[in-house]
């Protein structure tokens, strides 16, 4: 089991020698979704139980394996939240010095997180995009792998192991709707690469699949320009969400998840916090998966595309819900009067 299973599909020549126990994570088929969605099958991928809990645990498995092979001195990262605990937890494993650095004002149980692994963490008066132009210029002075930056190119491939094991689940077949989270927009797009793949291998049939993106209203760069009909996007310069994971308000593979979403007529939807926190609680009690901020928003944006027509009531749908609720707690109450719900 694990993302290893499909070495022939990954830019590393073995295995490592050490690594955690990423992916293999459940399809879990989610039948009271499916009747309140009005589609004819729903499947939730589960994401949320990998080792540092979210899916970026693929992306720096690969990155990690690479960092290793090149002989660089320590891992690194510029991370909106999740990646900070994938890098320190990959690190800790491969024995390596983490480095980590975030927004300051990021949610508390993320950095609690990345410090439980022994990792330094930076935090940077600034956004994301402010934290990830430091570590461009780190880049040129140090001797770090950072995973999303200087090994970027292996760490996107990472997340193409979440289609292999779709396709894998459902006994190498395809479905028909994809939905999943933008930040950068990288995994988003690379789900369309893996796609293409499998049916250029021969594991599958060739299919035409769609592609469904979700983004916070406020910081939603790519679903803005999707709506606009533009090739490109606009910086956000402040972002306003609570939904930190994705709050990248200069998307580096935007122009590549608009395209992607255009080219197979799926949509990208932007999703107000209340929605998100409000899919957070549904997913929670009526299918008893609990995720964190960017799995509501994926949620959410499947409903707006099934509401659009972009997903049809014969369609069979795959969510993406890529990070763990306990890294969010704060979502749950939001959006409800002091004292509910409790
Ligand atoms: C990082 C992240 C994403 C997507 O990131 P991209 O930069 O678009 O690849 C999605 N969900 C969660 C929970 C994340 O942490």
């Amino acid at each position: 089991p694990g993302i290893w299973r499909y070495l022939e599909l990954l830019p590393v020549d073995a295995p490592p020698a050490r690594s955690l126990a990423v992916g293999s994570t459940p399809l879990v088929e989610a039948s009271r979704f499916r009747a309140a969605l009005g589609v004819d099958r729903l499947w939730l991928k589960d994401d949320t139980r990998n080792p540092s809990l979210s899916f970026k645990d693929r992306a720096v498995a690969l990155a990690t394996a690479r960092a290793v092979d090149f002989g660089f001195g320590a891992l690194a990262c510029a991370s909106t939240g999740n990646l900070a605990g994938a890098v320190a937890a990959a690190a800790a494993n491969a024995g390596m010095p983490a480095y980590v650095f975030i927004p300051a004002d990021l949610e508390p149980e993320k950095v609690e997180h990345a410090l439980a692994y022994g990792a330094t963490v930076v935090p940077v008066d600034g956004t994301y995009d402010d934290v990830n132009r430091l570590c461009l210029e780190l880049c040129d002075e140090l001797n770090w792998a950072f995973a999303n930056v200087n090994l970027r190119p292996f760490y996107a491939e990472g997340s193409r192991t979440l289609v292999f094991e779709i396709a894998e689940a459902l006994g190498w077949r395809l479905p028909d709707v994809i939905v999943a989270p933008i930040a950068s927009g990288s995994m988003f797009t690379k789900l369309g690469k893996a796609v293409d793949e499998l049916a250029r291998v021969g594991l599958v049939e060739p299919k035409p699949v769609r592609f469904v993106g979700g983004q916070a209203v406020g910081c939603a760069p790519v679903a803005t320009a999707f709506e606009a009909g533009d090739d490109d996007w606009r910086p956000v310069r402040e972002p306003d969400t609570i939904v930190r994971s994705l709050a990248i308000g200069s998307p580096a593979d935007g122009r590549y998840a608009l395209a992607l979403a255009r080219q197979t007529g799926g949509s990208i939807e932007g999703v107000p916090d209340a929605v998100t926190a409000d899919a957070i609680r549904r997913l929670a009690r009526q299918e008893g998966t609990f995720a964190e901020t960017a799995g509501g928003v994926t949620y959410a944006a499947a409903e707006a595309a099934r509401r659009r027509g972009v997903i049809g009531p014969d369609d069979e749908v795959v969510v993406l819900l890529t990070g763990n609720g306990l890294k969010t707690p704060q979502a749950r109450t939001f959006g409800l009067a002091p004292a509910s719900g409790i």
